[in-house]
């Protein structure tokens, strides 16, 4: 049984002890749809009877309410039975975030419970031929007709597509160039197989996600009501962006389980295999192995539960979601490899489930956003954080003679803002950091004064080629250096040397 977490309530450690048991239980079965090659109905439905479609869902609408953590756990579990996860996945990506962010009431009425029933299986639809990791970039259209939308476009790589009834779907209802810079020209629909023009168009053979069909799907004059709108109309980005973190975390759970089933098969196979007159679990390599995975395996799960709670506290961990979900991907793909090392030949045979694991963490690396967007996401985010934006400064400190990282008062604090001084504190700031240039700010920080000052006499130094400026995309002056004419002119020559103690006199020119 895998730990449940202290901050759990008790619904969501009862739910991991039934889920973990269902998982238990239904291993074997799983593995006949693997070698069947049969998208599993029947358990498909067992897991609708149980109710777990339903587990993050409000009770008002047929659910269990057990937030994020409890859709974790629910993944984590059904994950370990392949299919079955990615179905649990996808079906609850396919609408419970966006409706209970954007949907009316009316709307989370009539979806949420099937939804929580298990009794349709959803299907979430972004990417088209020519919007991938561009997901904005979408051609399917829109068209307003007195109460009816008609939809023309395709869209692909989508998971559950024809067994599944509902499609969550985002189209094109602006071609406006200036609605478009704002994300304004994609709205958000529900629509149910058997519309009529509405139709599958090709099933992808996949190196991984075995038994679960991924597919093209085509729109041909499909005529929607306005009632199956979810959100405003120009608001489906928004609608795409509030269910994303969720998707993120959930898409990363979702192998969380896997991974401990892996370590149990390494524990039972090295006991008995032997070797140079040794079980195999006695060679360091071996050990060393599977402790990698272990740290993997604990590591991705905290984290993964960390952020859910989050979720479920009501905030938006937008950089954690994204580290959640590369994390944990990339930790698969590579107890897929190492867990096929440690086994040799008998790893790489589809008889045991190991090799699936490899394609399984290929698959998750590509899935609900490439993991180098997830890098850009968690870059770009995190740049914005006042905590990676704390000025970091090195300044000279006069009694070791050497630059110190250091909040301390430069010496020409309170000196008067002109030319000569200003040009003083950029030339000195070369002996501190010689090779990198200083913000507006840094040099205000150092002297003080109005930026407006300063900035016209870095325009007049910049004139007298005293200074270089690095200019930001709108023209303003965002970083200085002192030029060599400006050192000189600051500064003598001894001022910018420096030698180690150890320097003989005599090797100095
Ligand atoms: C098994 C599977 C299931 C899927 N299920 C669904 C689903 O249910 N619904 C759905 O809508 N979609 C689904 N997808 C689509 C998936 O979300 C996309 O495949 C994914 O977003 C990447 O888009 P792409 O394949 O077009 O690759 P591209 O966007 O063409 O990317 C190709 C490469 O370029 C890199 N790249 C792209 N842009 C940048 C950038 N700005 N900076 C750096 N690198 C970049 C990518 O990281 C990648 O390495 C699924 C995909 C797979 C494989």
């Amino acid at each position: 049984m895998s730990e449940r977490f202290f901050w759990w309530t008790d619904e969501q450690k009862e739910i991991l002890k039934r889920v973990g048991k269902f998982a238990d239980d239904h291993f074997e079965e799983a593995e006949y749809y693997f070698w069947k090659k049969k998208f599993p109905w029947p358990l498909v439905k067992k897991v609708a009877k149980e109710g777990y479609f339903g587990v993050g869902i409000p009770k008002k609408y047929g659910g269990m309410e057990l937030g994020a953590t409890g859709s974790c756990i629910v993944a984590e579990q059904l994950g370990r039975l392949y299919a079955l996860g990615h179905v649990f996945v996808v079906s609850m990506l396919a609408g419970l975030e966006q409706l209970l962010k954007y949907g009316t009431e009316e709307q989370r009425l009539q979806w949420l419970p099937k939804i929580a029933r298990g009794e349709q299986l959803g299907a979430v639809c972004i990417t088209e031929p020519f919007a991938g990791s561009d997901a904005a970039n979408v051609f399917t259209t829109a068209t307003k007709d007195g109460d009816e939308w008609i939809i023309n476009g395709k869209k692909r790589y989508i998971t559950g597509a024809g067994v599944s009834d509902r499609y969550f779907f985002y189209a094109k209802t602006s071609d406006d160039p200036s609605i478009r810079k704002e994300y304004g020209h994609i709205t958000s629909f529900l629509i149910e197989k058997g519309t009529p023009g509405f139709s599958l168009e090709r099933i992808n053979p996949l190196i991984g996600f075995d038994n679960v069909p991924n597919g093209y799907i085509d729109f041909e004059d499909v005529r929607i009501p306005d009632e199956n709108r979810v959100g405003p109309v120009g608001k489906g980005w928004d609608v795409m962006m509030s269910g994303l973190n969720f998707e993120r975390l959930i898409a990363g759970a979702v192998y969380v389980g896997t991974i401990h089933d892996i370590l149990k098969i390494l524990f039972n196979y090295t006991k008995r295999r032997v070797q140079f007159g040794r079980t195999t679990n006695r060679f360091p390599g071996i050990q060393n192995g599977i402790a990698e995975l272990i740290a993997k395996y604990r590591m991705g799960r905290l984290f993964s539960y960390n952020c859910a709670k989050q979720l479920d506290d009501g905030k938006e961990p937008m950089v954690d979601a994204s580290i959640a979900k590369m994390i944990i991907t990339e930790y698969i793909r590579e107890t897929g490899e190492k867990a096929i090392q440690i086994m040799g030949g008998d790893g790489l045979t589809r008889f045991y489930p190991v090799e699936r694991v490899l394609r399984e963490g290929k698959t998750g690396e590509i899935v609900a956003g490439t993991n180098e967007v997830q890098k850009m996401i968690i870059y770009r985010f995190s740049a914005m954080l006042p905590a990676y934006n704390e000025s970091i400064r090195l300044k000279w400190n006069d009694e070791l003679n050497v630059p110190l990282i250091s909040n301390k008062d430069s010496q020409f604090k309170g000196m008067d803002l002109n030319e000569e001084n200003i040009l003083k504190v950029i030339a000195h700031d070369y002996k501190v950091n010689p090779g990198l240039y200083m913000t507006p700010d840094d040099v205000r920080e150092d002297i003080g004064g109005s930026r407006s000052t300063i900035r016209k006499i870095f325009e007049s130094l910049e004139e007298k080629k005293l200074i270089v400026t690095h200019r930001d995309r709108q023209g303003k002056i965002a970083l200085v250096k002192g030029t060599y004419d400006g050192l000189k002119k600051a500064f003598s020559k001894e001022y910018y040397q420096w030698f180690p103690d150890w320097y003989d006199d005599v090797d100095k020119f």
